[in-house]
């Protein structure tokens, strides 16, 4: 698998110095795999979080959104299958006391035989670990780490201990009693807040089948291997619809949302053999059907969303739990039943990942006589963080006043930025490092006739324009 180390360095350093993502409580050296985002990132992140969200509620007439809390009753997760089943396979080495998922265990020494020429090897490898673990053979799974002599990076022994399960959601007290009735979770996902809210949002909304839920929000896990900076994260947002359909139509509503997905994804700007889906051969036992989109990120492809047709195994879980029945009643073929679900759920910060990799580029911009390079980031101009930069070319003869009318104005319709300090230069480089698509450049000649240079970020041309102009070319960008 190609992958780019060097590239996905460089973002995490550029996302740092430029304000978008910070490691958490960084001062106290950090927390492992949790982020916190910066006042560049926070737009972005915003930016993509309301891109979705209008394109699911509002492009879509039959999608509605709702915000469920975090906590949940108990009952919920037993009903959702999270409670008994929401784990990985782990082993620990004695030694170093590290933790390891199998599957990443095994994954990485598979590609260290890929590395070696050995392709046949790795490929016999992953095919024993997927026919192990399809039969949540534990004992098998560790006599294969040891009869290949898979080795802990820390303590480089092959000292290991069973194989275990190990649920990945965080639990606390609700109450201040501690006493086990009391324990809940933090939702590992976002979709039982709508599971649970389909009578209400049915009813309320007097919503007819076909019809969607959407929900951006936290979800957390107690991921082991959490590396690979914002790709997996302990605590992280998710963007998630759960569409609900008539049984019988599920195949060609998961065909629809399959299409209708990807073609999201292609609206960000980023080309179609940048993604691939990836369908998933072997299922959970109530789904139809699967799949992921993979994006091709510096450290190879990887899922961004996946996609899933959950038959009505959600809503059936819960009118068992709940006993409370979970039921639509279709007018149009005089019916009662259980709707079935197709799913749509999309990472938020591997969205912004995603992105921002797409979007970092280094240029050299070097001539004959002179050495240069540049940072950018190629926004679309509705994700960038800033949208226009106002810059007077200095600080005197009444430039900074006309700029400051500019900001005025166009501050109301989107994120701008002042800035007087450097030189134009070193100010139009900063911009581009932040992504922001247009700088209007205020100078003695705005004086004269009302116009400004605008500079495009990609193409680095500049143009003169008149100031009344300059609102409209950038609300058309962002429309796009
Ligand atoms: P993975 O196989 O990478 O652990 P998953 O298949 O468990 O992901 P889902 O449960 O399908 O993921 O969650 C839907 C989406 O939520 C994923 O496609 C991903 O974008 C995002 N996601 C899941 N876990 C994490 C995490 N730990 N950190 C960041 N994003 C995550």
């Amino acid at each position: 698998m190609a992958t780019d180390n060097n590239k996905f360095q460089a973002i995490i350093s550029h996302c740092k110095e430029y304000g978008f993502i910070f490691q958490s409580s960084e001062i106290y050296d950090g927390l492992s795999a949790v982020y916190d985002y910066g006042q560049n990132g926070s737009e972005l992140k915003r930016n993509i979080r309301d891109y979705w969200w209008r394109s699911m509620t509002q492009f879509h007439e039959n999608i509605v959104g709702i915000d469920a809390a975090i906590f949940m009753h108990p009952t919920t997760w037993k009903a959702s299958g999270h409670v008994d089943n929401f784990s990985d396979p782990m082993i620990d080495n004695k030694d170093s006391k590290k933790r390891y998922r199998v599957d990443h265990l095994i994954e990485a020494h598979a590609e260290k035989l890929a590395l070696e020429g050995k392709k046949e090897q790795e490929a016999a490898l992953l095919q024993s670990m997927d026919n192990l673990l399809a039969k949540d053979d534990f004992d098998g799974l560790k006599k294969l780490i040891e009869d290949n002599n898979i080795k802990c990076s820390v303590s480089g022994t092959a000292n290991w201990t069973d194989v275990r399960q190990f649920n990945l959601m965080f639990s606390t007290q609700l109450g201040s009693v501690s006493d086990e009735a009391n324990e809940i979770y933090l939702r590992p996902e976002t979709a039982q807040g709508i599971f649970v809210n389909f009578l209400n949002v049915q009813k309320t909304g007097r919503m007819k089948i076909p019809f969607g839920i959407a929900q951006v929000g936290k979800a957390f896990r107690n991921e082991i291997v959490a590396r690979q900076f914002i790709f997996r994260m302990r605590e992280f947002e998710q963007m998630e619809m759960q569409f609900f359909v008539r049984p019988g139509t599920q195949k060609e509503w998961y065909e629809y949302w399959k299409a209708e997905r990807m073609k999201w994804h292609l609206s960000l700007g980023i080309s179609a053999d940048k993604y691939r889906f990836h369908d998933h051969v072997k299922l959970a036992f109530y789904a139809d059907a699967a799949c992921d989109i993979e994006y091709d990120f510096p450290i190879g492809f990887k899922e961004v969303e996946g996609i899933h047709s959950r038959t009505d195994h959600d809503l059936s879980r819960h009118q068992e739990f709940s006993k409370k029945k979970m039921q639509y009643f279709d007018t149009e073929i005089n019916q009662n039943y259980i709707p079935y679900v197709i799913e749509t759920s999309i990472g938020l910060d591997r969205t912004v990942l995603m992105v921002l990799s797409e979007a970092y580029a280094e240029e050299d911009l070097s001539t004959a006589d002179k050495q240069d390079s540049r940072v950018v980031l190629r926004f679309p101009a509705k994700l960038a963080p800033i949208k226009l930069a106002v810059l007077p070319l200095t600080k005197k003869d009444g430039l900074p006043e006309i700029a400051r009318e500019i900001m005025d104005t166009c501050k109301k319709s989107f994120r701008c930025f002042y800035e007087e300090k450097d030189a134009i230069g070193k100010r139009y480089r900063r911009m581009d490092a932040l992504g922001t698509p247009f700088c209007v450049t205020v100078d003695h000649q705005t004086k004269e006739d009302n116009t400004v240079t605008i500079r495009y970020r990609d193409s680095m041309q500049q143009e003169r324009i008149p100031i009344a102009e300059i609102s409209r070319i950038i609300n058309e960008a962002i429309d796009q």
